[in-house]
């Protein structure tokens, strides 16, 4: 039986990323993301994408342009979301219900996905199937998908397995190899060697965002450090701090909780979106941030907590917030543009527990965040992180571990993903038949 791979999304680009296995006349999906630049710039000039539609949504670029795969429309057997991050799962509510087939993910990211849906108003009849990482579903007669415990910047991340009569397609997006991740188990190394020894695995879809940079990507356990560091080994005890982070990396807030409780600080949380994955985290029993901090999500209720908390001093607090790519609609920005009554000081503590992906608008948004933050004289600490994904060293691992016929980079265009393939090319595996350079709309069958 012929195997088939269409590159539907993400494969010249960071972002909106979807991948489609077919054997024989089955189908499974993997991922369905948002392209966010696109999205936030929308939303920047005021618009509510809320109102769009699929067809829309596909045309400016914001979701993966599945009409490659429209002849396989009624072979679609499941979607299989690796993780909870937008840019795998955003697209979903769009364009999931096309199809006739069930979501998988892990019980986390499922929990995200329910949230998102119900609160943009949107609508999806797919049947949501959550599974655990560790285990397997099977899918129809022949196909089974199985979820293989990793470590990202986000809980319950899985290198998805798709078992077929003819071999295994396993896919990283997104992976690390953390043996530190703070919350979470370590990746399941054994899983992955018994799969590289026992099975015919035909091809690995790599996680390519890194593999340009010539290390192993850092545990979380160092960006721990690094804010240990930060928080807890300067001269900021009287002033307000605050700290913005990815709402979605629990790990990181646990951190940043732990350190804010050291500091004898209160830690409140703020923003919807901090809301909203603390208590998807929250209800599948990853943590209970709730019990721990103060979490405000609505904005007038955010406004009268930090009047409250300006009254009773805000050096006795330590808020954590989103904002550290510049976003508009962040609260940090809010704070800085006085929508939020918060008023910077000389020497407040600003500490960015992110890296600036690096594309427009990210670029410009925060380097005017920056700016304004500078003039009030606030002290900012840059860069306070690790990544999520893998490194070159990484990657090698990777390979020599599932041991593929086939490698395909991923996870970017050419510029990102070229030096996943010359890695593959250094470790013996044949250029165009062997490595598969695609961008966004071609579909290769594996030989
Ligand atoms: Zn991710």
């Amino acid at each position: 039986m012929e195997v088939k791979i269409a590159a539907v999304g993400g494969y010249s680009e960071v972002g909106k990323n979807m991948s489609a296995v077919k054997v024989g006349d089955e189908v499974v999906i993997m991922d369905m993301g948002f392209y966010l630049p696109v999205i936030v710039d929308y939303e920047e000039e005021g618009n509510d994408r809320s109102l769009l539609s699929a067809d829309q949504m596909r045309k400016m670029g914001a979701v993966p342009d599945d009409t490659i795969i429209s002849s396989w429309k009624n072979n679609i057997k499941a979607i299989a979301c690796s993780h909870a991050h937008l840019d795998h799962t955003g697209a979903v509510p769009y364009l999931a219900p096309k199809y006739h087939a069930p979501v998988i993910g892990t019980p986390f990211t499922i929990e995200v996905l329910r949230n998102m849906i119900h609160s943009e108003g949107l609508e999806m009849r797919n049947k949501y199937i959550p599974i655990n990482v560790g285990s397997s579903y099977k899918v129809s007669k022949n196909i089974k998908v199985e979820f293989i415990n990793i470590t990202h910047s986000t809980p319950q991340t899985a290198i998805i397995a798709v078992h077929t009569k003819e071999g295994v397609i396993v896919y990283t997006n997104d992976f690390k190899f953390d043996n530190d991740p703070i919350v979470g188990k370590k990746p399941d190394f054994e899983r992955l060697k018994q799969l590289g020894k026992e099975e015919r695995v035909l091809a690995v879809i790599v996680d390519s965002l890194y593999s340009g940079a010539a290390q192993k990507t850092p545990s979380e356990r160092v960006a721990r450090e690094m804010l240990k560091d930060v928080m807890l080994g300067t001269e900021n005890n009287n002033n307000p701090m605050i700290v913005t982070c990815f709402a979605s990396h629990i790990a990181r807030l646990r951190s940043i909780i732990d350190f804010g409780h050291k500091l004898n600080r209160k830690v409140v949380l703020l923003g919807r979106s901090m809301q909203k994955y603390a208590s998807a985290a929250e209800k599948v029993n990853i943590v209970k941030y709730s019990k721990e901090a103060e979490i405000v999500a609505n904005a007038d209720k955010i406004k009268k907590k930090l009047v409250r908390m300006e009254k009773e001093g805000m050096n006795s607090y330590l808020i954590v917030c989103t904002g550290g790519q510049g976003e508009p609609n962040s609260v940090l920005n809010k704070m800085l543009n006085k929508i939020y009554p918060f008023y910077f000081n000389q020497e407040d503590t600003m500490i960015f527990s992110n890296r600036i992906i690096p594309v427009e608008p990210n670029i410009t948004n925060r380097a005017k965040m920056e700016e304004k933050l500078r003039k009030f004289g606030v002290r900012i600490y840059r860069d306070i992180h690790v990544s999520g994904h893998g490194s070159r060293e990484d990657i090698r691992d990777l390979i020599n571990i599932v041991n593929p016929e086939h490698v395909i980079p991923s996870h970017g265009h050419h510029k990102l993903t070229s030096p996943c393939a010359q890695l593959a090319e250094e470790m013996g595996f044949k250029r165009r038949s062997e490595i598969h350079e695609v961008h966004n709309g071609q579909t290769m069958t594996l030989q």
